[in-house]
């Protein structure tokens, strides 16, 4: 007979394995891929191209991204508005070379043009404002010579005015072009922190409801985009309650825009964005009927929660909402340059520790390859 104290270490092993294999299983039953696996980062400068192909292929193929969102912007050679390019944007050979190679590598290329909001940064109106400042919302708000914020016009960015008559034939010529382009079924319209909307003294939109005049535009938007099969996709939180979620004004809504969630086509795609703590909003957006990707930025250990979130959220839905919850997209707010630098010299962060973007990105890929969420 075996001693009673070898008898009872087996058996304390064999549940310690058991508790061990319950709490991975918990993370790890996935049967199958998560449908998006995603990067967002800002489309590269013409010089950067060869650079930005070759990260592509050798770190997005390689961790099984099937979604690269291109903030683009004013950063190409339109034909159908010259007037609206930066300088030394990107041809169109130069755009081709990152579908060919994101189309080898069954990678689906969303490009991105802010729209509504987002038209100035800091001090600097962008090209669409400044080329036709008949279209800003707020032509009263003065630009600073030196921006500070918090400030007494409470400018954040600018918006263009959403009921302007003209306004729309010019910025869906952009983004038709755009979307001909990158050869792409998807398109991003931006839509994040947009504080200005329904100015009281836009001669247009004042006294309008807020959630209102967000729902018509964005409408329109998808509309437009239908009518050639396209997808629209937005960042998430002008359709939170800032206030009853503590979630505040930047990731969420106090300017009364989130009843538009009860307003919008269901098949505009989410992309909830929380960067500091785990917020469950995914849910909110699943339950409400939209398939959302959820968006982490620079801090790994809330990236790999959630992942690990989305993973549950997938195993423990009803098979009515699990398609719901359709991914991660990690996030990235500096240009394509600077993420490539930090990413390939492992750049430490302002404060000589690891949270920096391409950490994050290192992170959140390898939790989902460890859970099976990629094959
Ligand atoms: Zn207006």
């Amino acid at each position: 007979m075996r001693p009673l104290a070898y008898t009872l270490t087996y058996f304390i092993i064999i549940i310690a394995g058991f508790t061990a294999a319950a709490q991975s299983s918990s993370l790890i039953t996935s049967a199958d891929e998560l449908p998006i696996r995603g990067f967002c980062i800002a489309a590269p400068r013409s010089s950067e191209v060869d650079t930005f192909v070759k990260f592509i292929r050798e770190e997005l193929a390689s961790r099984k991204v099937n979604t690269l969102i291109l903030r683009v912007d004013y950063n190409y050679q339109y034909d159908s508005h010259p007037e609206l390019r930066d300088s030394m944007p990107l041809s169109k050979n130069e755009v081709k070379k990152l579908v060919t190679v994101c189309k080898a590598n069954n990678i689906r290329i969303i490009p991105q043009i802010n729209l509504l909001g987002h038209q100035s940064w800091a001090s600097t109106v962008h090209n669409l404002l400044r080329v036709y400042p008949q279209f800003d919302e707020t032509p009263h708000v003065k630009m600073p010579e030196k921006y500070v914020w918090p400030n007494a016009d409470g400018l954040y960015c600018k918006s263009y005015c959403p009921l302007h008559p003209e306004v729309h034939k010019v910025v869906f010529d952009l983004v038709d072009e755009i979307c001909d382009v990158f050869e792409a079924d998807a398109f991003h319209a931006g839509i994040d922190e947009v504080f200005y909307i329904g100015d009281d003294k836009c001669p247009r939109c004042g006294g309008h409801d807020k959630a209102e005049l967000l729902a018509n535009e964005l409408r329109l938007i998808r509309d437009h985009l239908r009518q050639k099969e396209r997808t629209l996709w937005i960042w998430g939180d002008r359709l939170l309650d800032g206030k009853t979620t503590g979630l505040g004004m930047w990731e969420a809504s106090l300017n009364n825009t989130h009843r538009a969630i009860d307003m919008i086509p269901k098949d505009i795609m989410i992309c909830d964005w929380h960067y500091e703590r785990p917020d469950k909003t995914a849910v909110y957006f699943a339950m409400k009927g939209f398939k959302v990707v959820t968006c982490p930025w620079r801090n790994p250990g809330v990236a790999v929660i959630q992942a690990e979130d989305m993973m549950r959220f997938r195993r423990d839905a009803t098979p009515a909402l699990k398609e719901n919850f359709q991914g991660m997209v990690q996030t990235e707010w500096s240009s394509a340059g600077s993420f490539m630098d930090g990413f390939y010299t492992k750049k430490k962060d302002s404060n000589g520790g690891d949270n920096t973007s391409w950490n994050t990105f290192r992170a959140l890929y390898q939790r989902l390859k460890e859970m099976n969420a990629i094959k």
